[in-house]
């Protein structure tokens, strides 16, 4: 393919997707990254524009340092959209970033006397910025993977590309260190691809770099947006569904899991109990250690129900200090002797908070679904009903209808 025109649409591209991700940042005022990763794609095309322009122009510190230095930039631009993506607050300060590459533009002005070496420095340097990124990437949880996984491909084949770009440059520098290299192996990306002629081997790896290229301005430009919205997607459906406090499901998460499980346990004839659990007199817990004590006596509650209990029942936060469990498969008499033993757990022994000793207590009213519970909410009522009950007959204990 035709270099040059490799080399524009290259270019072009890097320009639009940088104008796409601006639009996305404006859209997500508070995603930063967004910006960095825009403003790092016309760095890009600033720096190629003008090692581009080497040919045209007699001016070597800005088409060879200035432009390598923009070069390195951009991808330096990019690792500091991961670094917010990942961590917002802590990839706020910048003097580290600026202190590398004002490291970085000072080393390659003094390698100006002999400026061939710019381009595999260069070459280099990206490099290590973009395994830098696979780095920062391959440590980043998320649900959905392909956007991550495809994003370390790409950029871990760039690294190979720019490797293989840099030997090839060293070496021709090597063989021939009396000639003019800068002309025909010129820098890490751009400019050798304007000359009239490169040789065939040089040729071949131009076509590499810049096949390499498209493909990565492609990836990143599709799969950034994609990792970030599933990782926004990922905060909301937590936020929709877990409890802050205590993380444990919220009511709406409850009533839709628990739901669930009522029905399948009515369509197929198995047992299903509901258990209602609330913290006696919380309020004077409250009123006597402090709302923040308060906090902590519900984690630890949370934490303490969390343990007796299976990974199939589910146990939810609903109110303030009320808790509500569902117990697929549980017949009466496990349901008593579970909420029997829960009962017993939570007032053992005082909880130790920040050295103050807080007696606790939780009285339980349960259920088990018989066929006359039609719907999901009689079942709750019931279960309700029962832990007044246990509030009346004098807490601290468990209560069946
Ligand atoms: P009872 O035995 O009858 O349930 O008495 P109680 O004091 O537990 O019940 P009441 O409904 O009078 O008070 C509930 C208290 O729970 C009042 C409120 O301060 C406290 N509470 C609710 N949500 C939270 C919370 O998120 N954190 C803290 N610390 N306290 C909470
Ligand atoms: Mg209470
Ligand atoms: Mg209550």
């Amino acid at each position: 393919m035709h270099l040059p025109t490799l080399i524009g649409i290259i270019l072009l591209l890097n320009l639009i997707l940088g104008g796409l991700l601006l639009v996305i940042y404006k859209l997500r005022q508070q995603q930063r990254c967004f910006l960095y990763w825009a403003v790092s794609c016309w760095v890009f095309v600033a720096g190629g524009s003008i090692a581009a322009a080497r040919n045209y122009i007699d001016m070597p510190w800005l088409t060879h340092w200035f432009a390598s230095v923009l070069l390195i930039a951009a991808p330096l631009l990019a690792v500091k959209g991961v670094q917010h993506f990942r961590a917002p607050r802590s990839a706020r300060k910048w003097r580290g970033q600026i202190i590398l590459m004002l490291a970085i533009a000072i080393g390659l002005a003094l390698l100006y006397p002999m400026y061939a070496w710019i381009s595999p420095v260069t070459s280099i340097l990206i490099a290590s910025l973009f395994l830098w990124a696979v780095y920062l990437l391959v440590n980043v949880k998320a649900s959905m993977q392909l956007p991550q996984q495809l994003l370390c491909l790409f950029f871990s084949l760039h690294v190979i590309t720019m490797l293989l770009q840099a030997g090839s440059m060293i070496v021709t520098l090597i063989a021939a260190p009396g000639a003019q290299p800068v002309a025909q192996v010129d820098t890490g990306i751009i400019a050798s691809a304007v000359v009239e002629a490169p040789e065939a081997s040089m040729s071949s790896m131009l076509h590499i770099t810049f096949i390499s290229h498209l493909l990565l301005t492609t990836t990143t430009a599709l799969m950034f947006p994609l990792l970030v919205f599933s990782k926004t997607e990922e905060r909301l459906v937590e936020l929709a569904n877990i409890d802050d406090l205590t993380k444990l499901y919220n009511r709406r998460a409850f009533f839709q899991e628990a739901e669930e499980q009522f029905k399948y346990a009515r369509i197929n004839n198995t047992n299903i109990c509901v258990l209602m659990v609330d913290l006696d007199y919380f309020k004077d817990v409250n009123d006597t250690w402090g709302h923040a004590v308060g906090d902590e006596c519900l984690r630890w509650v949370a934490k303490c129900l969390q343990n007796e209990l299976r990974d199939t029942d589910i146990l939810a936060r609903v109110g303030g200090e009320e808790f509500a469990i569902a117990l697929p498969g549980v017949d009466l008499e496990r349901a008593r002797l579970l909420s029997n033993r829960l009962c017993k757990r939570v007032a053992a022994k005082p909880v130790k908070i920040d050295n103050l000793s807080i007696p606790l207590s939780i009285s339980i009213g349960g259920v088990l679904c018989i066929p006359e519970h039609t719907d999901f909410q009689m079942l709750l009522s019931d279960a309700d009903k029962a832990l007044y009950q246990a509030k009346e007959n004098g807490r601290n204990q468990v209560v069946f209808t």
